[in-house]
């Protein structure tokens, strides 16, 4: 793991999908129109497991992708906590 962790701030989420885009492996769309993190590499879960404070671990081989995701969110909703 990269020490780093990620969560969204569903409240400022605009739906666009961006982050999925840039970052499938860690970031997905809910039926609620509303994107959320899951754990790195796992099947999509059917309803949201992490949402708003509750972080991810983002993996090594994740982080360049977690970060450009979180620079292109028009949100500016994804948030990275460094342990
Ligand atoms: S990029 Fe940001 S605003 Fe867009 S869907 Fe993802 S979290 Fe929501």
């Amino acid at each position: 793991m990269s020490g780093v962790k990620v969560w969204i701030d569903q409240d400022l989420c605009t739906g666009d999908g961006i982050c999925e885009e840039v970052a499938p492996a860690i970031f997905f769309g809910a039926e609620d129109g509303l994107y959320y993190v899951r754990e790195a590499n796992t099947e999509v879960p059917a309803e949201p497991t992490h949402s708003f404070h509750e972080p991810v671990d983002v993996p090594d081989n994740l982080l360049e992708a977690t970060i450009e995701a979180a620079e292109e969110c028009p949100g500016e909703c994804i948030f990275l906590d460094v342990d």
